[in-house]
């Protein structure tokens, strides 16, 4: 079977792998829609020295159909569709209880991750733990389940922290896949989204997605921007999916005084001046770091029941053999949602 892997500096390829079986506990899922993440860009760019795992195949957000059952599989059947949450934990721990396998605390477990310790869902299979699916819902398209598998259930899970409701001025940093999800999502959550990136097809995107206004950098301060569009007051709750030290500041201070901030856009610092731009606005930021398997179900529900087109989000759909361009086209952060799929 064929499986996509990184070797550093913005190299990808497309090998042959060997079959694999499911072992006790275990499913191998029959893959149909893998997503590309732009948390999967901080590995794809790794320097030669520091890329881990380069012998595994990507892809943490893998959607498919249990095509086998190992020994002792109770929960899952031949033929479930199920969308993979990609963190491997010990099960025992209270995180793991809670469904937040990426916090596992187990000092004798090992933990893993699908995508990356571990073999992920660029692969025509993939072997995962059975207590690691999620249902897909009928309704919803094996890409759909993709999307939900990491990028749209992290974006429904910061939004659910800053309780956004149709009273809120949302302004959202990057649109990226993660950041024109929270776009979408926002808006059917009532909240008039400002959505700003530097990129004008990603905008266009915002705007179709569902955006009240859009924010261009390139065309002055965003801070000023925002301000202007809120009486000067900036908007009730912000939401960073870049990971810049510019944009965090901005999160923050083109909130309003009292308004909230959540941070989702991973590594490197973030610098504030703390006294203007955060305790004398009695700013509340929030950390939120991908979903529990309970959130992805519950987004899940939210995009059936809302009807959310998050269809209308994906620029590419790809197959397997043409990951390495697709990598190349991904790199340069200005498509939609990009969708490895098998027929
Ligand atoms: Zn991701
Ligand atoms: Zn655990």
């Amino acid at each position: 079977m064929k499986g996509v892997v990184f070797l550093g500096d913005r190299k990808a390829e497309v090998r042959q792998f060997p079959e694999e079986e499911p072992g006790p506990a275990e499913v191998l899922l029959r893959m149909r829609a893998s997503g590309m993440c732009g948390s999967d860009l901080h590995k794809y760019r790794a320097p030669v020295p520091e890329i881990t795992f380069a012998e595994n195949r990507i892809g943490h957000e893998p959607c498919g159909e249990v095509a086998a059952v190992g020994a002792g599989v109770t929960n899952l059947r031949v033929g479930d569709r199920v969308i993979n949450h990609h963190y491997l934990g010990c099960g025992q721990c209270r995180f793991c209880h809670m469904g937040y396998q990426q916090l596992c605390n187990s000092t004798a477990f090992k933990k893993g991750y699908y995508g990356g310790s571990l073999h992920g869902g660029h692969g025509d299979y993939m072997v995962c733990a059975a207590s690691t699916c999620v249902p897909l819902p009928d309704e919803l398209t094996f890409e759909a389940g993709a999307m939900l598998a990491c990028g749209t259930s992290t974006a429904y899970l910061a939004l659910t922290k800053l309780e956004v409701s149709g009273r809120d001025v949302l302004a959202i940093f990057g649109q990226g896949p993660v950041g024109v999800a929270a776009t979408m999502l926002g808006a059917a959550m009532g909240a008039r989204v400002i959505a700003v990136d530097p990129s004008p097809a990603r905008l266009e995107l915002a705007r179709k997605a569902g955006a009240w206004k859009t924010v261009n950098p390139g065309e002055g301060d965003s801070v000023g921007q925002i301000m202007a569009l809120t009486h000067g007051e900036g908007a009730d709750a912000t939401l960073e999916a870049v990971g810049l030290p510019l944009t965090r500041k901005q999160a923050a201070t083109s909130a309003r005084v009292f308004g909230r901030s959540v941070l989702v856009g991973e590594r490197g610092q973030a610098i504030y001046d703390a006294t203007p731009d955060i305790i004398h606005r009695h700013l509340t930021i929030y950390g939120s770091w991908t979903v529990s398997m309970p959130g992805m179900e519950e987004a899940a529900r939210f995009v059936v029941d809302r009807q959310i087109p998050l269809h209308e989000l994906i620029s590419d759909r790809v197959a397997i053999g043409d990951a390495v361009d697709a990598y190349r086209r991904f790199d340069r952060q200005d498509t939609g949602k990009m969708v490895i799929v098998w027929d």
